[in-house]
């Protein structure tokens, strides 16, 4: 369900049910003469989207004014806005907080903008990590107090980890493409991937007739393909079920 559109009755069931809750994150950028400049964002936001048609899960507006950069071309006439991580993350760590209050306990963030080395991060999803690292510990600390850590009841703390119990669990961060994923798709920026799965997801986002020869990164989407872009877009659906752990038979019942 979109959250926007959500009664309190509903958002008291999404939170019994322990739904997941996620957030399409990304930025603005320039991606070549042919493409929209949200391409980062709409890819997270459509391919998400399928899923919330799917099965339970609770899909929040989605974030575009992340830390675009300006390495690709200067924003004047292009259309890149960069926003600082600085700025950010005490955005984030109060959005994250207030989720957390509502009470939700599994919120998931994808992007896929600057995606290639996530474990790594950049300074988008690094800003949201660190937020929402942030966010959980003033959270516990408001409700149990400094010590909570330590405490007897949290003996079983290590165990819990894997069964997703453990609180830094309550929000996780993935990319829109995994490396596994990435290993047999093209992963570039305004290129034959990127191009392929937006002429998949939302066609009227590309632009084929302008494609720029004069950039390198973008000359590869001469060779882009709506055939390439659904089997990308089918590798995606499958990752974002099993990074939120919902599969495809869960969809009886979602829309009740
Ligand atoms: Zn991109």
């Amino acid at each position: 369900m979109r959250y926007e559109m959500m009664l309190p009755h509903q958002i008291r069931r999404a939170i019994a049910e322990n739904w997941p809750v996620v957030l399409p994150l990304g930025v603005l950028e320039y991606h070549g003469e042919h493409m929209a400049v949200g391409m980062d964002t709409i890819a997270v936001i459509d391919a998400l989207g399928d899923i919330e048609r799917e099965v339970d899960l609770v899909m929040l507006p989605p974030f575009y004014y992340g830390a675009a950069s300006y390495a690709v071309e200067p924003p004047e006439g292009n259309g890149s806005l960069q926003v600082n991580a600085d700025q950010l993350k005490p955005f984030a760590q109060e959005m994250f907080m207030g989720l957390l209050r509502i009470g939700f306990r599994n919120i998931h963030f994808f992007i896929h903008h600057q995606s290639e080395n996530f474990a790594a991060g950049m300074p988008t999803d690094l800003a949201f990590k660190l937020a929402a690292r942030q966010a959980i510990f003033a959270f516990l600390e408001a409700q149990r107090g400094e010590g909570w850590w330590g405490a007897k009841s949290m003996a079983d703390y290590y165990e819990q980890q894997s069964t997703g119990g453990d609180p830094f669990n309550w929000i996780k961060a993935h990319p829109l493409m995994p490396s596994s994923l990435m290993e047999g798709y093209p992963f570039d920026h305004a290129g034959q991937g990127e191009t392929s799965l937006l002429m998949a997801l939302l066609p009227e986002g590309v632009d084929i007739s302008r494609i720029s020869e004069d950039q390198w990164y973008s000359r590869s989407a001469r060779e882009a393909t709506l055939e390439l872009g659904l089997q990308g877009r089918d590798r995606i659906l499958a990752h974002l079920r099993k990074a939120l752990g919902v599969e495809r038979a869960n969809a009886q019942g979602a829309r009740n």
